[in-house]
């Protein structure tokens, strides 16, 4: 199963992407978090990406395509993969193509997590993530049993720097520009298949587990 998970930020890519990367036992690649990790470790990478992340703009496609290729080189993804964040333009889901094909693959299904601006701002702006496992609570809807601290190890939750209202803004306008394009490139492929992601995370995980089921 070659996965494409599309939707604004704050969909719930990431966690729908954790979630069935755990129940398909397939890699969750996070276009997102691999950058993420890169300003953590101050690498040359993360050091030209950092400034960009904190505006709410789009690393160079260049950048991010060579990071996702050097990604793919992982055995890991011989079982298929659950990519999330990536494409986020048209160049990219081409570069995607081409990326797989090298290796005699493509993307089977592309699910469109479709969501509402005012749910996306509440969910962004309330967001806690796990310093260490990556997951994800809610100030207000989620929140960890101990204030500050994950559920499942305990360690340091955290605040994204471009989780606050006017970068989550500014993100939302660059996600709009550029999305048309990509739903008309999977629908012409007859790959995507839309769900309302405004619903409870555990339902749409069970209609996206039924449309990989399909495939
Ligand atoms: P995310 O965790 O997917 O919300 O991504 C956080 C930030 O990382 C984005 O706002 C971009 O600055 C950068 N980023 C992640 N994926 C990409 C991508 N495919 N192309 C360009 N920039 C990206």
């Amino acid at each position: 199963m070659h996965l494409v998970l599309l939707g604004p930020p704050g969909a719930g890519k990431g966690t729908q992407a954790k979630r069935l990367a755990e129940k398909l036992s397939l890699p969750h690649i996070s276009t997102g978090d691999i950058l993420r990790q890169n300003v953590k470790t101050g690498s040359v990478l993360g050091s030209q990406a950092k400034g960009i992340m904190d505006k709410g703009l789009l690393v160079s496609d260049d950048l991010v395509a060579a990071m996702l290729d050097e990604r793919f080189n992982n055995p890991d993804i011989k079982k298929g993969f659950i990519l999330d964040g990536y494409p986020r333009t048209l160049s990219q889901a081409e570069t995607l193509d081409e990326i797989l094909s090298r290796k005699g693959l493509a993307v089977d299904l592309v699910v469109y997590l479709n969501t509402s601006d005012e749910v996306i701002i509440k969910r962004l702006t309330g967001r806690l993530v796990c310093s260490k496992c990556g997951a994800n609570f809610h100030a207000l809807n989620m929140p960890p049993k101990v204030i500050g601290l994950c559920d499942n190890c305990q360690s340091v939750l955290y605040q994204r720097t471009d989780d606050n209202e006017i970068t989550v803004r500014k993100r939302l306008e660059v996600y709009k520009n550029e999305v048309a394009s990509l739903i008309k490139y999977y629908n012409q492929q007859r790959k995507l298949h839309s769900l309302n992601a405004d619903l409870d995370a555990l339902e749409v995980l069970e209609q996206i587990t039924l449309l990989c089921a399909k495939v």
